[in-house]
């Protein structure tokens, strides 16, 4: 058969298309509309990480291959930060691994810990790149959904959800798209089960700072019996404000930093090495910035949060990550997909479907996430327009 008749995609991947947010951002640039879409700030973090980054560069540092686990100065940079947050010890040396961003190490992580076949548990709906990543490693996926309106995980349905094929938790907390975040007695529930099921935990914490109303962030691995089971993934996109810097970590036990750097190692082999400086100069930045960061976007959740609800629609108020979720059933609306493909023709704004993060066909057909990563007078902007729309 010849190339062109063939299906080329291959079965592991099929169906998994056009990623969301490029289309997306696609359509926002095709149209001019204001992208609230994907989830990049729309001003650059802090000018003396930039200028760290230019440091480096000139002074030659990182402008050849890095070291495989990353530059020795990001490694105990990232060990500090979680003594510093936490309280919990990291040999920088066999602990931590530098990543091509969290994308990288969410890859990386489930091609080294899973076998075809082997069962994944992750809550609903999911960062799209999940689903991928389970997918090329040949497994599973088995999807809990988050129910509305406050997106609490379903502790017994978890239990239920394991069987002697489940290998593997990945969560996600603060969460992205809903915005929940783990309380403490969700987490112990969920580490006992890992340790009475002796599951492996994989942990998406790239908003570890971005929580509001005092919501802390808990990381699962501190948990009793987590951390020699939980490989813990966070990056310097969201905190710094850099998304297009890619520069990404994972901490855990030496045995899995080890197995993840063996998968890691021949995907990208390493990445950013300029910039992989210049986010260990980020990361020990004092208290304030870290408390300015998420009163800055606590302040932008609530302009864009009263914006979506004089405009009509239902606001699912987030307790961390840059996003709100909303529900448009309100205004006699059945799809988010298509009702976002038309929004900016309607109004000039751009969302994205929180129903392509549902494996369940018909949970989150009406739900519409929107960024509020955003400029204090764009995300103004955007609310009136989205008034005029649908309130008018
Ligand atoms: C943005 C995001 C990532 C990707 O992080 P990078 O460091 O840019 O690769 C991973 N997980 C979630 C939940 C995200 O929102």
């Amino acid at each position: 058969m010849r190339v062109r008749d063939r299906a080329l995609l291959n079965r592991r991947l099929d169906g998994l298309g056009t990623t969301i947010f490029a289309e997306m951002s696609a359509l926002a640039v095709a149209t001019g509309a204001i992208n609230l879409g994907q989830g990049f700030p729309d001003t650059d973090g802090p000018e003396q990480v930039r200028e760290a980054a230019v440091r480096a560069l000139r002074d030659g540092r990182g402008n050849q291959y890095p070291p495989g686990p990353g530059v020795p100065e990001l490694r105990r940079a990232v060990s500090e930060h979680q003594q510093r947050f936490y309280g919990m010890a990291f040999d920088p040396d066999t602990e931590v691994l530098v990543t091509a961003g969290a994308t990288e190490a969410i890859a990386a992580a489930m091609l080294a810990l899973l076998e075809p076949g082997d069962e994944v548990i992750a809550f609903e709906p999911f960062y799209d790149s999940y689903a991928a990543c389970i997918a090329m490693a040949g497994a599973v996926r088995v999807p809990l959904t988050l129910p509305a309106p406050g997106f609490r995980p379903d502790l017994d349905a978890l239990r239920d959800a394991v069987t002697p094929r489940t290998r593997l938790l990945l969560l996600n907390s603060p969460h992205n798209p809903t915005g929940m975040v783990l309380t403490r007695d969700e987490l112990t529930a969920i580490a006992e089960l890992a340790v009475e099921q002796d599951l492996l935990v994989v942990t998406d914490e790239v908003y570890e700072h971005l929580t509001f109303d005092g919501v802390p962030h808990i990381p699962p691995a501190s948990l009793p019996g987590m951390r020699e089971r939980t490989v813990s993934i966070s990056s310097a996109g969201k905190t710094f404000s850099f998304t297009g810097w890619k520069v990404g970590w994972v901490t855990g036990s030496a045995e899995l930093v080890a197995a993840v750097r063996t998968a890691k190692q021949f995907l990208t082999y390493v990445a950013s090495g300029p910039f992989q400086y210049a986010v260990a100069e980020a990361l020990a930045l004092p208290d304030a910035y870290y408390t300015s960061v998420r009163d800055d976007l606590q302040d932008k959740r609530d302009l864009l949060a009263s914006g979506l609800t004089a405009a009509g629609f239902e606001v699912y108020r987030p307790q961390g990550t840059y996003f709100i979720t909303t529900d448009i059933a309100a205004f006699g609306e059945k799809d988010a997909l298509a009702f976002c493909r038309a929004l900016p023709e309607r109004c000039g704004v751009v969302a994205v479907p929180s129903s392509v993060f549902y494996d369940h066909p018909t949970a989150g057909r009406t739900q519409v996430r929107f960024a509020f990563c955003k400029r204090h007078d764009v995300l103004a902007d955007a609310a009136a327009r989205l008034r005029k729309a649908f309130n008018a």
